[in-house]
């Protein structure tokens, strides 16, 4: 029988290899929540665990003739609260403890913005640089097609994530539709917007990160125009990130992506540095900054950090040395919770993933709620309701912090975790 507190780590005893498991991780949070929330132990067993896990090995005929065989998850966190939704992730590394992790995030990071979904999310262990697009289209039609009973608008509703983008989903669309013998756009989000996308998703994440992160300065009373921020990764969420700051006037002095970084202490022009690396492929090069140690750039002297990359780039290991005031986690568990206590003790703001990156999957619910109107919204509409929900939902967390004597992570967990417990309770438990 599982046990509430089974599996309850302190992290003074955590090994490193614990320490950088997001499924760990989120596992300590999550008590920590429920312990401050003095959860009902029942209520605290169901949502500790995923609801569901599948594992499926897909054979997929390559481009030279050969079949390989790809496995892929889908774990379903929780539907208490609507259907489940949450991205797929292609890439080599894709474990099951971190789908896990990334499926219950979903289910907390749709609480706090308090949409009406639940959470999951799906990764297939591939390397998507070097597939053709045949292959990655012939392993995601065949990846949806093993997922077909469990997947649907009304039970889990996928999306983009690393290694994935619009072109999957219109592949998933597109199979799904085969199989119900009806075009069934709901089923995705994150689709191109003459599918049924919804304007404004594919910069979403950046933009709502960017809300925050005004709203972390009037909190603090720093002033974009003399905030120097640094952006780790220049994919989807952090170039559009770079790009919204950029916009309002912070002074985004560095970026580091996997091969190295990019630097000037005056602030790199974005939207030049973006038209250069759509030449180039590479922000490397790029004449008005100098090139820089990507690990360095992450302990530089700077007013805001943004990993927006991947997990585990802030452990024990860094934490002691960064340097900013204000860290904002535009990547999904980018910080252990080992250096959540180097950070509190250093007096960082931290701005959690599961608040600061919750544009995307905001933008996702106006997309679903579009495709099941036939009625799209203007870009005007749909970012004004989506600043609306972020700046909200970060006061939401801040004042949940502030009454509980607690920090902005364990804040936004009680207040999903509340918010989850609740309808969980209300809706009860057939059988
Ligand atoms: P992406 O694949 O578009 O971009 C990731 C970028 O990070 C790439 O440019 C890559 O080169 C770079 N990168 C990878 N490892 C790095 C490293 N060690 N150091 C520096 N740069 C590195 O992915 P994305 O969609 O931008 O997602 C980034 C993160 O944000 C992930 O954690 C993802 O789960 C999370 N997220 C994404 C969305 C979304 O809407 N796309 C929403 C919520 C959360």
């Amino acid at each position: 029988m599982k046990q509430a507190t089974d599996n309850s780590n302190s992290i003074a005893t955590l090994t490193l290899e614990q320490e950088t498991n997001p499924w760990e991780a989120q596992s300590l949070r999550f008590d920590e929540a429920a312990r401050r929330l003095n959860l009902d132990a029942g209520i605290w067993k169901v949502l500790r665990y995923p609801s569901r896990e599948i594992i499926v090995h897909i054979p997929v005929g390559m481009d030279d003739g050969s079949i390989e065989v790809f496995t892929g998850y889908r774990v379903q966190h929780s539907s208490s609260r609507g259907p489940c939704k949450g991205g797929i992730r292609y890439a080599p590394d894709v474990s099951l403890d971190e789908v896990r992790a990334l499926a219950s995030w979903m289910t907390w990071k749709c609480a706090v913005v308090n949409i009406p979904f639940g959470g999951a999310k799906g990764g297939v262990i591939c390397d998507p640089k070097k597939m053709s697009q045949g292959e990655l289209e012939r392993m995601t039609r065949r990846y949806t097609a093993e997922l077909i009973e469990f997947l649907g608008p009304e039970k889990d509703v996928p999306a983009p994530d690393m290694g994935t983008d619009e072109q999957t989903m219109a592949w998933i669309m597109d199979t799904y539709s085969m199989h119900m013998r009806q075009t069934m756009t709901s089923v995705v989000t994150g689709k191109p917007v003459s599918l049924g996308g919804s304007r404004g998703r594919k910069e979403a994440t950046g933009r709502g990160v960017s809300v925050v992160t005004d709203e972390a300065m009037k909190h603090l009373n720093m002033r974009p125009e003399d905030t120097k921020v640094v952006v780790q990764g220049f994919g989807n969420v952090g170039s559009n990130t770079a790009h919204f700051l950029w916009k309002k006037g912070y002074k985004v002095v560095g970026i580091a992506e996997w091969d190295g970084g990019l630097y000037n202490a005056n602030g790199l022009d974005i939207s030049e540095l973006l038209e250069y690396r759509a030449k180039n492929g590479t922000i490397h090069g790029f004449k008005e900054g100098e090139a820089y140690d990507k690990d360095e750039l992450l302990l530089s002297a700077v007013d805001v950090l943004i990993p927006a990359a991947t997990e585990n780039v802030i452990t024990s290991r860094n934490a002691a040395k960064l340097r900013c005031r204000v860290l904002v986690e535009g990547a999904n568990g980018p910080t252990t919770p080992i250096a959540d206590e180097i950070l509190a003790d250093k007096g960082v703001f931290v701005i959690p993933d599961i608040l600061a990156n919750t544009g995307g999957v905001t933008t996702s619910y106006f997309e679903w709620v579009q495709d099941r109107m036939g009625y799209f919204w203007t870009e005007k509409e749909v970012n004004e309701r989506l600043d609306r929900i972020m700046t909200d939902s970060f006061q939401d967390v801040l004042q949940y912090s502030i009454a509980h004597g607690v920090n902005n992570r364990i804040a936004a967990y009680m207040l999903a975790v509340d918010r989850v417990a609740y309808t969980t309770k209300q809706r009860g438990f057939y059988a």
